[in-house]
């Protein structure tokens, strides 16, 4: 069976107090569930001592796609590893508006998580105006072809995938259980072309306004395997509801 994961993205939010209590909340709720929460660079060592030993992994948002030099700013694939990092967002579609990352910059950040064993979550979805004009598939085809170019459809078996509708992130609008999952089968298929064993074991996430009211439906579609969550992981009920929906 396909591995359900469900990640937090707490973006740039959070503070040592508010963590602690988040974390504290979180950690024995879901014990025995497979979860990850991914932070702000600051925050990692904090989230290694409070989550080591638990069944929650963690993560950052970012990293460079260089391996390390003079790239003031920049952190390395390296010093995520060195708190306990499993996994690394990559190609957030607020990094790919909002700091111009292309997708070929993309496909060199995830080269560079799997290439220090980290597990890469490549976010690919489509503007609403894209949506609207019906390329959806043309998009996610051409990002998710950025990677495949650069690192091959066998890097498959060590990432994750999320889909993440750009309209539906941080709007309230949740994509409807059966625009997800078309999407979702489209990428599982469109991978399976090319490897039938890396489509069927690939985790794909959902990710754009899930909160604990539409988490149920949306975890029951076929091809949807967990979430990619925002604001609603950085409430501790409404989290740990996302969670046990996806592992039921
Ligand atoms: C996200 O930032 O990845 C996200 C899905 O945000 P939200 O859940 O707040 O829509």
């Amino acid at each position: 069976m396909r591995k359900k994961l469900v990640a937090g993205n707490w973006k740039m939010h959070g503070s040592l107090a508010d963590n602690a209590a988040l974390l504290a909340a979180i950690k024995p709720a879901l014990a025995g569930i497979e979860a990850a929460v991914c932070v702000p660079f600051p925050y990692l060592a904090q989230v290694q001592a409070a989550l080591a030993g638990s069944s929650l992994s963690w993560g950052a948002q970012n990293l460079s796609e260089q391996a390390k030099g003079a790239f003031t700013g920049e952190v390395s694939s390296a010093m995520l590893l060195d708190f306990g990092c499993t996994y690394v967002i990559v190609g957030h579609s607020e990094r790919r508006s909002l700091y111009g990352e292309s997708d070929e910059l993309v496909a060199k950040k995830y080269l560079a998580a799997q290439a220090a064993g980290l597990t890469p979550i490549l976010c690919v979805g489509e503007s609403l105006d894209e949506r609207e004009s019906g390329v959806t598939e043309q998009v996610v085809a051409r990002q998710l072809d950025a990677v495949i170019g650069m690192a091959g459809v066998a890097s498959l078996a060590k990432a994750v995938v999320a889909y993440e509708p750009v309209w539906a992130i941080g709007t309230g609008k949740t994509a409807s259980p059966e625009q997800a999952q078309a999407v979702h089968a489209f990428i599982r298929g469109k991978i399976a072309t090319l490897d039938a064993g890396v489509a069927e074991g690939l985790t794909i996430q959902y990710g754009g306004s899930v909160k604990a009211a539409n988490a149920a439906e949306l975890m029951a579609q076929p091809d949807i395997d967990g979430g990619l969550i925002g604001g609603a992981s950085l409430i501790a009920d409404e989290f740990v509801a996302i969670c046990r929906a996806a592992a039921q």
